[in-house]
């Protein structure tokens, strides 16, 4: 009676899914899942391709999810989740942008070359280990880089003493017909020894002259 009862209960669920509009909504489903399956290793592709320049992985990716078949592939988006490189290729470009906009803005503090303090830049003097930082041109009274051979606002040449060469160098107007005087060239070994010590002091005041 009892196993009667059981094989009744089995027949009638038999008979259910018989039925051609349970048929048809199974195939439905499966049909669903399957498509869920292949856009699930479609995305999987995409963001692959968003997170790494390597043209094989995205397709390993896809197919890590293809391989997991359409009943377990959402364990594949799972370990996926994890396992994948956590920043976008987008992401880690604006990041080292943002870092290299920062380094350019230290960079743009001026500091005292020999004790590394933050200096004002219109000090003559660091304050701290008293390094000379800026000189004041006897002719114009503006503030230039303590290591320029020749004031950069108005001209006046610190190498050469005041009248021994005769006038300060400026620009010649054009319109007399007069060329316009040749650079003077600095003494090769004069120039060399600037710079290193420049290159030693570590200075970064901009040079006036550009130097061959
Ligand atoms: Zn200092
Ligand atoms: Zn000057």
């Amino acid at each position: 009676m009892n196993l009667d009862f059981l094989s009744g209960i089995g027949d009638a669920i038999g008979s259910f899914f018989a039925t051609p509009i349970v048929q048809l909504g199974l195939k439905a489903i499966g049909i669903y899942i399957v498509i869920v399956w292949l856009a699930a290793a479609f995305w999987a592709f995409r963001d692959m391709q968003l997170r790494t320049a390597n043209p094989i992985l995205p397709y390993l990716a896809a197919a890590f999810v293809i391989g997991f078949t359409p009943v377990l592939f959402l364990f594949a988006v799972l370990v996926y989740k994890i396992i994948r490189p956590q920043e976008r290729l987008g992401e880690a470009y604006e990041r080292g942008l943002a870092e290299e906009a920062l380094l350019a803005e230290i960079d743009a503090i001026e500091h005292c070359a020999t004790c590394g303090r933050k200096v004002h830049e219109e000090w003559i003097l660091c304050p701290t280990c008293r390094m000379r930082l800026k000189r004041v041109c006897p002719n114009c009274n503006r503030l230039v880089g303590f290591e320029w051979s020749l004031c950069a606002w108005c001209g006046r040449d610190f190498e050469r003493p005041v009248g021994a060469v005769g006038p300060v160098r400026t620009p010649a107007p054009r319109s007399e017909g007069v060329p316009a005087p040749a650079p003077v060239p600095m003494p090769t070994a004069q120039v060399r020894a600037r710079r290193s010590t420049r290159s030693v002091a570590g200075a970064t005041a901009p040079s006036p002259t550009p130097r061959p």
